[in-house]
């Protein structure tokens, strides 16, 4: 396979931007080699610069749950590009798309539009702080909430203590107000809460943790969250940027029937333009600039362009039975992969959840925490990567990143990936001792 011109346009990216990309994972760091350059994308198919056609199970990270320029956002986008691209000034399709999501959504009354999920999670713990007079946020390690100087924090050493940066450039005052816990253990939370108690804004968390691999949480562990937020009168914050409109249109919240006291959403709310949104109760959200003391804006937010992708996009996944058929693709392709690595006693497995998977070299049955994540073998990831590419399939560049499967994937795509991943298993440990 030919890869020369991405290699070509990598190089001169190389001397235009860090590391050549705007978007650190994009790099091909965790899996080496050049990055592809997209040309052109439709359906389930992407064309890289120099005409290769990959499938593609990146689906941009997540925003494209129709595949990729579905017919109904490009003719919304075309439409709406000629009457303007921005004014600063309300428009007709802010309130539509905000109505859509409102009234088939329990568990928000008002919403407010930004520019990325990272905004998104900014605001939220912003306004969560303004609501309750509160400095500290309690967050999981493993959980991503884009980078936010006070959410890019792993655990310090022991339970139950403040955090330390994961980046360079963030000051200790930041970080000290950030507590971060494992998933996925009640007593933490417990020992936590009573050490901090009056000084929590809110416990973030993604309730379906999908940027270190795909953590399932369950029901039980997120009902545990609640009751303590309830006990202890601290605003529970879902960070459902990955997990909004993805397993179910009411996300993460509605598949667990949770209600969390803020959401934040990002990726499919923008059908593929820069949207972030947070919302919450009434009562809370009278706390957001104009109507009460915390300060938010945006020149660009609420964008007429970008409102109109995410709203053809919206609508489109409130058709009867979208998220079942997305499912059941899904499972049964999962399901296929992981009865021939079975069947091979190999160590690897595809973890689902709605459309969202992982591909984990792992024995485990479930894996629930990132500390678990560690021991899964992430050099086989690098080989696998490539093998994929190789036989035309396109996966995120890294082995925590998760995969997506769009309306756009036919039983034919999904039977072809699924030959691909087989093919790069025998591939890799056929070379095993
Ligand atoms: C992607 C993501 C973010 C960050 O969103 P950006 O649009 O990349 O800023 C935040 N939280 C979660 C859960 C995400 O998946």
């Amino acid at each position: 396979m030919q890869r020369e011109e991405s290699a070509k346009l990598f190089k001169k990216a190389k001397t235009l931007f860090p590391g050549g990309v705007n978007s650190p994972v994009r790099a091909f760091k965790a899996v080496g080699g050049n990055p592809l350059f997209i040309e052109s994308a439709k359906g389930s198919k992407i064309t890289d610069a120099d005409g290769n056609v990959f499938l593609d199970f990146c689906c941009s990270y997540g925003p494209l749950i129709l595949g990729h320029a579905p017919d109904e956002v490009i003719n919304a986008v075309s439409e709406t590009v000629k009457l303007g691209t921005s004014f600063g000034a309300p428009t007709r399709l802010e309130n539509e798309l905000a109505e859509l999501i409102i009234s088939n959504h329990r568990y928000i009354e008002k919403i407010r539009f930004v520019n990325s999920g990272t905004e998104a999670a900014m605001s939220a713990i912003r306004l969560a702080r303004g609501f309750t007079g509160r400095n500290k946020i309690i967050k999981f390690e493993g959980c991503y909430h884009g980078h936010v100087d006070a959410l890019l924090v792993k655990a310090g050493s022991g339970l139950a203590t403040l955090g330390t940066s994961t980046s360079a450039g963030i000051p200790e005052a930041y970080t000290k107000e950030t507590i971060v816990l494992p998933l996925h253990n009640k007593e933490a939370i417990e020992e936590a809460v009573i050490k901090f108690r009056g000084d929590i804004a809110c416990i973030a968390i993604e309730p379906i943790p999908a940027n270190n691999g795909l953590l399932i949480q369950g029901k039980d562990f997120l009902q545990f969250l609640r009751d303590v937020c309830d006990r202890e009168d601290i605003p529970l914050f879902f960070d459902e940027v990955i997990s909004g409109f993805r397993v179910g249109f009411e996300g993460a919240a509605g598949l667990y029937d949770i209600q969390p006291d803020l959401i934040a959403f990002g990726k499919i709310i923008g059908g593929g333009l820069p949207v972030g949104a947070y919302g919450a109760s009434d009562k809370i959200m009278s706390c957001v600039a104009p109507d009460g003391p915390v300060y938010q804006a945006g020149t660009l937010s609420g964008n007429p362009v970008a409102m109109a992708a995410g709203k053809a996009q919206i609508q489109a996944c409130l058709e009867p039975d979208f998220y079942k058929k997305l499912e059941e693709k899904t499972t049964s392709f999962a399901q296929d992969v992981n009865q021939f690595s079975a069947s091979k006693n190999y160590p690897f497995k595809i973890f689902h959840i709605g459309s969202i998977f992982w591909v984990a070299f792992t024995n485990e049955e479930e894996i629930a925490s990132s500390e678990e994540v560690e021991k899964s073998e992430m050099s086989y990831f690098k080989a696998f990567h490539g093998e994929l590419l190789e036989r035309g399939v396109y996966i995120g560049p890294s082995g925590f990143e998760v995969g997506f499967v769009s309306r756009a994937h036919s039983q034919e795509d999904l039977e072809k990936g699924a030959a691909a991943m087989k093919e790069a298993l025998d591939a890799i440990f056929s070379a095993r001792p």
